[in-house]
């Protein structure tokens, strides 16, 4: 048996990087996938053949996350198409970075909107099917970033420890309804959102990191893995580091 056989899943940004991780991840192992992505059309079309090629029930949805009515248009038509949501996992995220000297307000709040305010109104929009279900395990991405901070990363590492914040307090709060809600904190991972980071910075990066690599979306789909399926019904309002063994 699959680890997540008839479960369906929710996953924003599953073009590429870690989302498209956990979505090949999650398909292998048997879930249903409503993924999201904001602008790569092309990419989205091929995420969902591959994921298609497992045998799962597929679809992708564009819309911008940080847009509440949009979102909740999403959750409905989720509900409609696919009658459940088992597993969110709150992915989505971008960078803006700069040192808070040269930090334009725009790149707070596109930060802000797409990494805090996103899994706010994923997960408000999903509450009532999740409470209605009395079952569902929503995961969080942040970082360790979010955990120790980083010099000209201010807006990146605010929504991120933010994400924590907000994991936590859920996981308090609908826990005794039997939905559990964690966050995962990766490392260093190699995806399109560090392709622009300078090689000799990456390979200092790689020198502090204990297992001296960098990590990859299936390290961190793997976390993902264990936490929607049933493997990890008593884990709840915790933030899992998959980072190499980083000190946070
Ligand atoms: P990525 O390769 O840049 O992919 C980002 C994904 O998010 C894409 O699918 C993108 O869709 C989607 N997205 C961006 N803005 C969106 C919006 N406004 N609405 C809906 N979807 C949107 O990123 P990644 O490196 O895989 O990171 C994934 C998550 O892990 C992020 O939350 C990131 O902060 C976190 N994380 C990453 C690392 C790392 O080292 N990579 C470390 C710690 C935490 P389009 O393709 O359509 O633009």
């Amino acid at each position: 048996m699959k680890l997540l056989e008839g479960k369906v899943a929710i996953i924003t940004g599953a073009t590429r990087g870690i989302g498209r991780g956990v979505a090949e991840i999650f398909a292998k192992n048997g879930a249903d996938i409503a993924f999201t992505y904001v602008s790569s059309d092309e990419k989205a079309k091929e995420v969902e053949e591959t994921l298609k090629s497992f045998d799962v029930k597929v679809k992708a949805y564009k819309f911008n996350v940080s847009d509440y009515e949009a979102t909740e248009k999403f959750i409905a038509d989720v509900a409609d198409e696919f009658g459940k949501i088992d597993a969110i996992v709150n992915n989505a995220g971008i960078t803006r970075d700069g040192l808070l000297m040269r930090m334009s307000e725009e790149n707070w709040d596109d930060v802000m909107n797409i990494n805090l305010k996103s899994v706010f109104n994923v997960t408000k929009c999903a509450l009532k099917t999740l409470l209605k279900q009395r079952f569902g395990s929503i995961i969080n991405m942040s970082s360790v970033v979010g955990i120790e901070g980083n010099g000209g990363q201010s807006n990146y590492a605010a929504s991120k420890a933010g994400v924590i914040g907000f994991t936590k307090s859920i996981a308090q709060e609908i826990g005794s309804r039997n939905i559990r809600c964690n966050a995962i904190a990766p490392g260093f991972i190699e995806t399109e959102m560090t392709a622009d980071l300078d090689p000799e910075v990456i390979k200092g990066w790689v020198e502090d990191i204990p297992m001296k690599r960098s990590g990859t979306p299936e390290d961190v789909a793997n976390t993902a893995l264990f936490l929607a399926s049933d493997l990890s019904n008593y884990v709840n309002g915790q933030v899992i580091n998959v980072c190499g063994g980083i000190q946070t």
